[in-house]
């Protein structure tokens, strides 16, 4: 079972490297896929106060309407329920959540 997923997991690297530039995005989102969720639980996680569900901080510089969605270290594609991150290497995180190290888009 591990196998097929490093296997899977090779390829879609593999066909990355080996795509035109105009398929990178496809390739980015297919990488997307395979990475693991990071969990609320996970010491990086709690380090940074991440919550799956933003409407749920507790944190005292959470502010309503911030998101993951609209922060600016967030990757992959728009509309994607969970995405990669730019600050959370090898995770993705959910769209809809939120951690202490939100930024606005410039
Ligand atoms: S840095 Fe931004 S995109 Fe990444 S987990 Fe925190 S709020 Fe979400």
């Amino acid at each position: 079972m591990r196998d097929n997923h490093l296997s899977r997991r090779r390829f879609l690297l593999n066909m990355a490297i080996a795509a035109p530039a105009g398929s990178l995005v496809v390739s980015q989102a297919a990488i997307a896929e395979e990475l693991p969720r990071l969990s609320p639980d996970d010491p990086l996680a709690v380090g940074l106060q991440y919550v799956e569900d933003a409407t749920k901080s507790k944190s005292t510089v959470y502010k309503a309407g911030d998101t993951c969605d609209n922060c600016l270290h967030i990757k992959g594609t728009a509309g994607d329920a969970f995405r990669p991150c730019a600050i959370i290497p090898g995770k993705t995180v959910a769209a809809a959540g939120w951690c202490s190290a939100w930024a606005a888009k410039s």
